[in-house]
Formats: structure tokens, C-alpha cells, sequence
């Protein structure tokens, strides 16, 4: 593990530049001398990982983390583009940044936004110093020497690359479930969809790399780790072992010390039947698959360009409904995408009815730069498209509630994470990824793994008791 250091700010200030006026004025930062970071992450959990890896690569540098961006002589904002408002967001924060700003403050934009906004971030925002993609973290440390070296405006924006983002400190949030990802980028090319500008084609790595850190977090008191990437199940291992995706599962929950492996996403075309057999097999597997449907209308998924129809989506939930355990099912549905018509979305509300997902995360169509859907006709309106997601949402709620209802009486594992205000309540999550609240009158349990009998059911979570 690299040293820190921790030392004062002031080292690193300089001179406030006006807006426009950002040349390279040969002032070094140097976080030898000083230098400190603020981080605030934008959207999904890939990013959430992200940012735990560019703050270890900040570490590693010698520079401190600290929790609000007054005291920072570094600012970075790790952005999502996925949808409008999550992209106006980060404009909008730097514009309310921009008037608090603190002398000598440096002001970095990494993420989705970076690579799809690229230099005109410095047009928008100039006293923007640093845009890096998320294709280009591997390029971080070569990007702060030049910042450290006094350079004012730096960028990463690559996506041609085969490389991983890969750093030998990364500096987790969660002390007892850790994020991996184990492949970046896209080549799925979903017509709505800005991942594979952003984030670069798809790159795995290589499955002695994933399974040397898993042992790493295992050492270090991990017992749940979660397998990222933005089509998890397309993994393909870059090294001589070619491991499938479902052996990498397996020899991950071999792992000693390792109790709980969780991976997303998981694309419904990579989605074999060899998966479903390593979740019947291997219980530290958790009993739980992300498959995003996006709708239940073949017309309107070939316009998606999401290579299955319904029926074939159908016949792999067929299949995760055949295993020997019980598999919590979830999805992803977008509402309004261009010329869905009212049969469609019928279409897609009699999936929910055929499926009962275990949860549901639904979003109205959002059109987004350089995709294939931006110039696509039959634009469906804001107010037609928020009037379906609000009944797709009154639908799931009450599908929801009728199966966590199901549960009740039922005994779950759940790692404990979370300590209530109320005395002797806490939370955590089941294997089936349920959120429960539940009643102990023991002292200490986050991090523990407890068994929990529950007594009452609502849409969203459960509540329950310890039994001991
Ligand atoms: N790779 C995953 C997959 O294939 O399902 C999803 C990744 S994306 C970060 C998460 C979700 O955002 C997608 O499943 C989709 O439902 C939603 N999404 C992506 N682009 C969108 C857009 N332009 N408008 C609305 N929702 C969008
Ligand atoms: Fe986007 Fe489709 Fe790739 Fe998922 S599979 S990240 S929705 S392009």
C-alpha cells in the first residue's frame, strides 16, 4: 500500500484566474507539498467504483481526502451522462461551484460528461482545469503530473484503448462489500444509449488479475464482493485461461473468506444456461439477476437494437425460474422510446404482469447526443411518457408488495450495514438483495451476518427480528 501524507493546503493554492484566462501561469501543484481532494460521484455503480479507484490513485500521490469541496485544492465532479438531467446536473453544480470558489482551487470533470462534452467543458466552465473520460483513467496519473507540473488545462478523452482501468490502491467506501469490475465499456450499441461513447468499447480483464484481488479483499475482511461491468456476463477472459464468465463466478466464490459474490449487469443475449447452473451449485453465489428488459415489445426492443426479441427474453427468465434455488429477478424498463405506441406499452405492462419482478428500475426515454434514437420520428411527449412510467410504477408497487408479502414468516441471512437512529433497529440485505429492517438487542452487528425471521412486508423492504 503507498504512503499518504498528509499537509497543508496552502501549498497548493494559487492565484484565483478569471474565467477565459486559463494559460498555463507555470504554478506547480504538488501534492508533496500539499494537496487535498474533494470527490462527489454522479450516477451508477460502475462510476461509484470509479471514483473509489481515481481516489486511491489519489492517495497513492500523497494527496488527503476530505468531505467538502471548501477545503479542497482539488475538486473533482465524476460525472453520468446516461440521461439529460444527470448530465445537467454536473453543469448546474459547477455553476454554483463556480461562485464559492476558493483561490488556487483546482477543478477537475472525469466521467460520462467528460468524454462526451470533451474541451467544450472549458468553453462552458473555464475554470475547468481537468476533463478526463471514463475511458481514460488509466491516463490519470500521467494527467495530474501535468497538472502537478503547473499545466492549466489538461484532458483524457481517448476511447481507443484495450487497456483496463486498473491501480494497485483504490480506496473503498464499504468496509465489508467491495466493488470489481471486471470488464469496461460496450459493443452492445443499444440505439438510446451513450455507454459505448463514453466509456469505449468493451475490454475484460484477465481472470488472474480479478481473482488475485479478490484474494486481496478476502485478506483484508471483505465477505461480499460484486462483480461490475456494464454487460458483466459478456466477460471474456483477456488472458491464456480463457475462463467463461461462469467459471470466473465460481472460482470467486472459492475464494476463502469470501461468503457473497453478486455481479451486474447482465445483458439478456450473453445470459446461458451455464450461469444458471453455477447459481444452482455454488450458494455464495447470491440468488439474484439484474436483466434488463427495457420493454416488452419485439417491435420496439428491434428498434432498441437490443438483439432478442420478448419470447427469447422470456425463455431465459424460463430458465432462471427452473433453477433448483429460488433467483430474485430485476430489470430495467424505459418508457416512451420513440414511436412506442399504446399496444407496446401494454406489451410491456403484461410482462410485469407475466414476470413479477422482484424490483423494477424504470426511466422515461431520454434522448441523448451521438445516438442512433436521437433522429428517430415519432418523438413520444414528456407528459405522455411520465403518464406511462407513473402506471408501470403503480403496477410494479403493487407487484411488489404482493411478493414480499409472500415472505413473511420466512428466515433470511443478511449482512448487517446499516445502524438506525431508533434504538436497536438495523438494516441489510439478503442474499435476494431485499433490503430488511430489523429489531436486535445485540450492540454491535454491522458487518455481521445475522439470521432474520420477518414479520411484515411493505413494497420497498421488510421488517423483521433476530432470531438467535
Ligand atoms: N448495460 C446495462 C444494460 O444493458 O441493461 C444498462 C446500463 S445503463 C447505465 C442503465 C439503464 O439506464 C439502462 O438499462 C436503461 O434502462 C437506462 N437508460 C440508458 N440510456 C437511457 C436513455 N437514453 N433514456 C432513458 N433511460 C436510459
Ligand atoms: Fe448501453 Fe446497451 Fe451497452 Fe447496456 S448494453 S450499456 S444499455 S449500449
Amino acid at each position: 500500500m503507498a504512503e499518504t501524507f498528509d499537509i497543508s493546503l496552502d501549498s497548493l493554492a494559487k492565484p484565483s484566474v478569471a474565467p477565459g484566462d486559463r494559460t498555463n501561469t507555470g504554478t506547480a501543484v504538488s501534492p508533496s507539498d500539499g494537496g487535498t481532494f474533494f470527490l462527489e460521484t454522479f450516477g451508477c455503480q460502475m462510476n461509484d467504483h470509479d471514483s473509489e479507484k481515481v481516489a486511491g490513485v489519489l492517495l497513492s500521490r500523497g494527496y488527503r481526502q476530505v468531505e467538502s469541496p471548501d477545503s479542497a485544492s482539488l475538486v473533482l465532479y465524476n460525472t453520468c451522462s446516461i440521461r439529460e438531467k444527470a448530465a445537467q446536473k454536473v453543469f448546474s453544480r459547477l455553476g454554483e461551484y463556480r461562485t464559492k470558489q476558493a483561490a488556487g482551487q483546482i477543478i477537475g470533470v472525469l466521467g460520462c460528461v467528460a468524454q462526451q462534452e470533451g474541451e467544450e467543458i472549458f468553453e462552458r466552465a473555464p475554470w475547468v482545469s481537468l476533463v478526463c473520460g471514463s475511458a481514460s483513467y488509466r491516463k490519470l496519473p500521467e494527467l495530474l503530473s501535468q497538472l502537478e507540473a503547473g499545466n492549466q488545462r489538461v484532458t483524457g478523452l481517448d476511447t481507443d484503448t484495450d487497456e483496463t482501468f486498473e491501480t494497485p490502491v483504490t480506496r473503498r467506501d464499504n468496509p465489508w462489500r467491495a466493488y470489481l469490475t471486471i470488464i469496461e465499456g460496450c459493443d452492445k450499441a443499444c440505439a438510446y444509449c451513450v455507454v459505448p461513447y463514453t466509456r469505449g468499447p468493451e475490454r475484460s480483464r484477465a481472470s488472474d488479475s480479478v481473482l488475485r484481488e479478490v484474494r486481496e479483499l478476502a485478506n483484508l475482511g471483505y465477505s461480499e464482493v460484486q462483480l461490475l461491468g456494464q454487460t458483466v456476463n459478456s466477460y471474456a477472459d483477456s488472458s491464456p485461461r480463457k475462463m467463461r464468465f461462469s467459471d470466473l463466478l465460481l472460482a470467486v466464490a472459492d475464494v476463502p473468506g469470501i461468503r457473497r459474490v453478486r455481479f451486474t449487469t447482465s445483458h439478456p443475449r450473453d445470459f446461458g444456461a451455464d450461469i444458471v447452473a453455477a447459481l444452482e451449485i455454488q450458494p455464495k453465489l447470491c440468488n439474484h439477476v439484474h436483466l434488463p428488459v427495457q420493454s416488452g415489445s419485439t417491435r420496439v426492443l428491434r428498434a432498441m437494437t437490443r438483439t432478442y426479441t420478448r419470447d427469447e427474453y422470456v425463455e431465459k427468465i424460463a430458465m432462471l425460474r427452473g433453477a433448483k434455488r429460488e433467483i430474485a429477478i430485476t430489470t430495467d424498463i424505459i418508457v416512451g422510446f420513440p414511436g412506442e405506441t399504446e399496444d407496446d406499452f401494454a406489451e410491456t405492462l403484461g410482462l410485469l404482469e407475466e414476470i413479477r419482478y422482484d424490483a423494477l428500475f424504470s426511466f422515461k426515454y431520454s434522448p441523448r447526443p451521438n445516438t442512433p434514437s436521437l433522429s428517430m420520428p415519432d418523438a413520444i411527449s414528456e407528459i405522455e411518457k411520465s403518464r406511462r412510467l407513473t402506471i408501470l410504477q403503480e403496477t410494479q408497487r403493487e407487484i411488489q408488495s404482493q411478493r414480499n408479502a409472500t415472505l413473511v414468516g420466512n428466515t433470511f441471512e443478511i449482512l448487517v450495514s446499516g445502524k438506525s437512529r431508533r434504538e436497536n433497529q438495523w438494516s441489510g440485505h439478503t442474499a435476494c438483495h431485499r433490503v430488511v429492517n430489523f429489531a436486535s438487542q445485540q450492540r454491535e452487528l454491522l458487518g455481521t451476518y445475522v439470521q432474520v425471521r420477518v414479520t411484515g412486508a411493505g413494497p420497498n423492504s421488510l421488517v423483521g427480528e433476530q432470531v438467535t
